[in-house]
Formats: C-alpha cells, structure tokens, sequence
C-alpha cells in the first residue's frame, strides 16, 4: 500500500508525548509511521489538510447496532416499556438477515459519523446464524468493531429456564475466539454478558469465569429494575473475579464506596449519558469517576431510541455533568470557580479511553507512530466551525456530521470528501425499511403506540 501524507493538519493527539500541533501525518499501510512537521517521502499520496482537525477516530464504546432497523420505536419509551417491547417482543421477530442489514446500516452509520471502532453490544443472538450475520455486517462495513456476544432476553416461558438462569453458551464461544482471534482482523471478540444485575450469581460466576478463560473482555449492563442477584457483586468481588478485563456499562446506582473499589480493581466503567437520562438510570456518573481519578469510555447505546453520533453523546454527557456541578455551587452559596470536566475529557470519553476499556490503548485511541491510522478529518471550513480558539472544544462543542469529511480506518478511507465509501447506501436504506417494516408489523405496533 502506497504512503498517504497528510500535510499542514491540526492534528489533536489525545497522546500526552505527541500533544496538539499544525503539522503532517504520514501513514503507512494500516499504521501511522510519523507525526510531526515538514515530513516528505517519495511516492506519497499528499493530501492537503489546511482547513482540517485531525483527531483519533472515535470510540462508541457500547451500541446495540442491531436496533437500528428499530430507530424512532423507543423513543418515547420507559425503561420497562423498552424491556416489554423491544427485548421480548420485537427482538424476538429478527431473522439472520434482519440483523445483518440493520448491522450494516448501523456500522456504516458509525464510519459516516466519526467512529472508527465501535464495540457492538450485540444482544440478540438466539442462533449462530444470528451471529454469523451480525459478524459478516461488520465486516462488509469496514469499521473496526469488538464483536461483543451476548444473549436475548425474551419473556419467560412455563416449563422452560427463563434468560437469567442460563450461562453463556460456551460452544459460541470457543466457536467465535477460533474465528475472530487474529491480530491483524478488524474485528475482535468479547462476551455481553447478563452480570449480576440481569441474572443469578451462579450464572454470573460461570460467565465471569468463561470471559477469563478466553482472555476475554466481559462487559454487562449494571441498573434498570432490580437486581436478580442483589449481594451478586459482593459475592463475585469477595470470589476476586474483578479486574480490568470486567467493564461495568451504566452503573448509576452503585454507591461511592463500591465504585471507589471497583475502580481500584482496574474493573473500566463505559457511560452512555443520553440513554441513561431519558430511560430512568439516573445521572451519569462521569463527575463520580473523576473524583476517583478516572474516566469512563462513552457510548450511545439504544438505537431504538436515541442518535449513534458520539460528538452528541460527548457532549450532552459534559453538559449534564456541568449541570450537576453547577447545582452543587449553587447549593454551596457560589456560582462555581472552574469547570472540573473539561471539553478534553469529553474527547477522552470518545477515543483513548474506548481503546482503554478494550485494552487496546498501546494500537488505537490516540495519534502516535506505531499506532493504527485511525482518523477524522474534521473541516473547519464552516460557519458553524469559525473562529477556533480551541480546537478541542471545537470538536466537542461546535462540530457536528456535516464538518466529518473523512474517515480512516486502519489507513483505507471509509468516507472521503464528506462520502461514505460504500458500494449502494440506498440500497442497504431499502433493505433495512423492508426489514423493520415487517418485523413492526409483527407486533402490530400502531403509530399512537410511539407518539
Ligand atoms: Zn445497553
């Protein structure tokens, strides 16, 4: 593969030896091999990035892709209505190709967005079928995703073992680590497990112990509803099964003093701001972390119901912690000195801190020589992009889809000039309103049922 120079960026890092500076990146086949200014090589393909912001692609630390053949459905839904609807009702209509297309269209929206690694929390796998599909979607995207495989959770049935007392199947498992373990894949595996809150302690330490096995990260939703295994995290945390390969999603209920402790065990806390707001877990816990000296990874969570676009989600998450912070001021008597969570974390959220939660940090999340050529080139040539005093804050708090001009992805451009690279968007547009029409159709779902 030819060298590509990318000349006269300002490139953001989110490496604290690299820093921000105006300057060149030269990317080699899949990898960056130098940062800096003045670069010139031979044979290069130059392209000119003056009136560009060039940063790590995003991370969407947690997406369930699958729904988004479902979008605009949950929106007006409650936690308990998304439970009875989406989970035991509409999943439970998704043939293989269902899944496939709505990954297709989801992935590709992630790449049309920004993102270039997406962790697809893919929880509705009743067949390997199902999965294959999901799999081969990802693959046909481009992006660089970690194949998270979990479980459906439909309603119970008389006579059979309801979701929460069935352990991962370990069959899918081996199956799956044969397939997606190679280094130089895009794609990689991981398990979405139920954890405590979604099913039995036994469950759960037979799950904890399989993702250890295989070397695997386990990440589980942590709140909505009550727990099934309510002493579960004492249990399996007196058993030392956390650690850093244990990644908590939500978490808003756990108090201070078990967060303090999880996070002393290295377990990694993905956040994912909007969803948890308007589906009843509560605030975000962002300023909860920090107070611990950590961040979380963000992600956008239910398609069903809310945008994949992560700027958005790094955004509304920095503005309700800032709400917070601002009413604890204000309780105290003042109006606040400084703002505690920067637009910089924010940005953090969306890049280093998703390849932290994968443990991948030392090849993506941030600009560095050596590292995979993961980019956006983010124009500024905008109105809504002019002036930039700080371009961080730019990226965080001004920019929006229409200023993502192109995207990198292990060096090959998956959109150029403001354009996926895609063979025939319109027709995985068709296929995917083909797909949800009938699996809505199903259900009988009557627009007054949404409004
Ligand atoms: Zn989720």
């Amino acid at each position: 593969m030819a060298y590509t120079l990318i000349q006269n960026a300002f490139v953001v890092t989110m490496d604290e030896t690299q820093g921000d500076f105006r300057g060149d990146i030269l990317v080699d086949g899949a990898r960056i091999a130098a940062l800096g200014r003045g670069l010139a090589i031979d044979d290069a393909v130059v392209v000119d990035a003056t009136d560009f912001i060039v940063t790590p692609g995003f991370i969407n630390a947690h997406l369930h892709t699958w729904q988004a053949g479902l979008r605009t459905i949950a929106s007006n839904w409650t936690l308990p209505e998304y439970f009875r609807w989406v989970h035991a009702g509409l999943a439970t209509q998704f043939e293989p190709e269902d899944i496939r297309i709505a990954t297709l269209a989801g992935a590709l929206n992630q790449l049309e967005n920004g993102t270039t690694t997406l962790v697809d929390w893919c929880h509705n796998n009743p067949t390997p079928l199902h999965t294959d599909a999901a799999i081969a979607a990802l693959r046909q995207a481009g992006i660089r995703a970690t194949f998270m495989h979990g479980t459906p959770k439909p309603d119970p049935v008389p006579g059979q073992r309801p979701f929460w007392e069935i352990p991962h199947p370990r069959g899918e498992v081996v199956r799956l680590a044969r397939e997606l373990g190679s280094n130089d894949d895009l794609l990689s595996l991981g398990l979405a497990i139920l954890g405590p809150h979604y099913s039995t302690l036994e469950v759960a330490r037979e799950d904890f112990a399989l993702a250890r096995e295989f070397d695997l990260i386990a990440s589980m939703h942590q709140g909505g509803g009550p727990a099934k295994s309510p002493d579960g995290w004492a249990r399996l945390e007196a058993a030392g099964l956390l650690g850093k390969s244990i990644n908590i999603v939500h978490g808003n209920d756990l108090p201070d003093e078990q967060l303090s402790r999880f996070v002393e065990a290295g377990v990694s806390f993905t956040v994912t701001g909007e969803s948890e707001m308007i589906s009843g877990h509560g605030h975000p816990i962002v300023g909860r972390l920090h107070e611990l000296g950590v961040r979380p990874s963000l992600g956008s969570d239910i398609e069903a119901a809310l945008s994949g676009d992560m700027l958005t989600a790094a955004r509304i998450t920095l503005s309700n912690q800032r709400a917070l912070d601002n009413i604890s001021a204000r309780q105290a008597g003042t109006l606040g000195g400084k703002s505690r969570v920067r637009t910089r974390d924010a940005l953090a959220w969306i890049t280093i801190e998703g390849a932290r939660m994968l443990g991948k940090e030392a090849s993506i999340g941030s600009l560095a020589p050596g590292k995979q050529a993961d980019l956006v080139m983010i124009s500024t040539r905008s109105l809504n992009m002019q002036p930039i005093h700080d371009a961080v804050s730019a990226l965080v708090m001004h920019a929006n889809q229409s200023n993502i001009d192109s995207v990198m992805v292990a060096g090959n451009w998956r959109k150029r000039h403001g354009r996926l690279i895609h063979d025939d968007v319109g027709a995985v547009m068709e296929a995917l309103q083909r797909s949800s029409s009938r699996i809505v159709g199903a259900l009988g779902i009557q627009p007054s049922d949404l409004q």
